[in-house]
């Protein structure tokens, strides 16, 4: 058993409510929550500051070795991330930020740098952590681990709602092939492509509540150890 509890890992594509449903696991469980699309999104967010092409490698390495990350747990769970002392906050979640994010994850010893940074974070256990490579990469040890699913359309669907709430007008198509795109590129890559993790439980949200798939994944977690 680790010092603070489990390490449960919630991995799958964009858009099927995993930062949703593991901050509120998280919640119920009284553990800190990482969404650790954050770190990759700093990158991109900093790599395109420092005017770096994002398929550079060797540059986009040495800009992840320089920042420092830090975490401070939120009392609504949340780990709130720090860098170089900063909150980089919602202009990391600018659908452009996100694209380039993609982009700088496909480079395998950038991703060892934030791997090990996400490892630092967790390896006490108390935390539920959400991303494409936890329970295959970062913690293929996690105690218990879920991959969540859902067809691109729903997804979609489901974005262009969250848009729109925000204010914005978005077209449905456009924001259907960037998921396409996403999805193809994060699942394809040679390094830590997304797939689920040996002795993952696969949760299909596209027909269920996010009340519904937290319900399940709690009576899962339940269960380990007995
Ligand atoms: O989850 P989020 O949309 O914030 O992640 C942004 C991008 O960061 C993803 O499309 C993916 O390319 C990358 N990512 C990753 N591994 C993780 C988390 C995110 O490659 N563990």
């Amino acid at each position: 058993m680790r010092k603070n509890g489990l390490v449960i890992s919630i991995d799958g594509p964009a858009g099927t409510g995993k930062s949703t449903v593991g901050k509120a696991i998280a919640q119920k469980l009284g553990y800190g929550f990482l969404s650790t699309g954050e770190l990759y999104r700093a990158l991109a967010y900093k790599v395109f500051e420092a005017k770096i092409p994002p398929q550079d490698g060797e540059q986009v390495l040495a800009l992840a070795q320089r920042l420092k990350f830090t975490f401070v747990r939120q009392p609504d769970a949340v780990l709130k991330m720090h860098v170089d002392g900063e909150v980089l906050g919602p202009k990391l979640h600018l659908e452009d930020v996100g694209n380039v994010a993609s982009q700088v994850s496909t480079h395998k010893e950038a991703r060892a740098v934030l791997t090990e940074k996400m490892r630092q974070a967790g390896q006490d256990g108390g935390i539920v952590m959400e991303g494409r490579d936890i329970g295959t990469v970062v913690f293929p040890d996690a105690e218990v681990k879920f991959y969540l699913s859902a067809s691109a359309q729903e997804r979609a669907k489901r974005r262009v709602k969250q848009l729109q709430e925000a204010g914005v007008n978005p077209d449905y198509d456009k924001i259907l092939a960037l998921i396409e795109e996403r999805d193809y590129r994060d699942s394809h890559r040679a390094a830590s492509p997304l797939k689920p993790a040996q002795g993952a439980i696969i949760i299909d949200t596209s027909t269920l509540t996010q009340e519904q798939v937290v319900e399940s994944a709690l009576e899962k977690i339940s269960r380990y150890g007995s």
